[in-house]
């Protein structure tokens, strides 16, 4: 077990994803409770419509699949639910299905990796990696857990513990990622660089991206 991760709240692994985005968006969504849809959350919420079955079934090639699988770590202090887990010789293999393009080395990866982790502390048995399928390109990528990601995730879950005890809204980010970030009609991102009363005027129609 790792040094002062014991006895520990346990962390939605989802909120993982969300700070690896935007620290900001993971305070928003899961100190304050606050969430709003957008063209990308409703894509993410039909491509896991067709795997938000709870269940255990096999494949076509025979192979034991489980579908809306709780998994947790009590050592790391993670909780969520993986999409889907195969059973590959015994040896289980969380997918965590996305829309949008795949990234290698982003947010989805630190998600998918959390689920690796708490896997291989359920079952005690050694699972390699995971596996990212995109929606884009509808292609399944692979996510190796080594030494490097594993600890990503350490120090993400950490860094989340400590913003959901602290109680701390972080600064926005106000980049490129706010685009197409749905939470930015109450983020305001661009509030600190304009002057409040700017705030609420109409934009014209060309400045709106949402
Ligand atoms: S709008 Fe920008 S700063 Fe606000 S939560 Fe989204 S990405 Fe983060």
């Amino acid at each position: 077990m790792d040094r002062d991760i014991d006895c520990l709240r346990s962390i939605p692994i989802s909120a993982l994803e969300h700070h690896a985005y935007c620290p900001r968006q993971a305070a928003l969504i899961h100190l304050d409770a606050y969430f709003e849809s957008n063209i990308d959350t409703v894509r993410g919420d039909l491509a896991h419509a067709a795997v938000d079955r709870i269940g255990a079934g096999t494949d076509r090639r025979g192979q034991r699949v489980w579908q809306s699988l709780p998994v947790w770590s009590d050592s790391l202090g993670l909780h969520g639910v993986c999409d889907t887990v195969r059973f590959y010789s015994d040896r289980p293999t969380p997918m965590e299905h996305k829309s949008g393009a795949y990234r290698p080395g982003g947010p989805a990866d630190l998600q998918v990796a959390a689920q690796v982790l708490c896997l291989r502390e359920m079952f005690s048995v050694p699972v390699p990696c995971g596996v990212v399928f995109s929606g884009r390109d509808r292609r399944r990528h692979d996510v190796v857990v080594d030494d490097d990601l594993r600890e990503r995730v350490i120090e993400t879950t950490r860094a989340v513990r400590e913003l959901l005890e602290e109680q701390h809204l972080p600064k926005a980010v106000n980049d490129a990622r706010c685009r197409r970030c749905s939470l930015r009609p109450g983020c305001l991102p661009e509030a600190p660089s304009v002057a409040p009363a700017q705030l609420f005027m109409p934009r014209s129609e060309g400045s709106l991206d949402d």
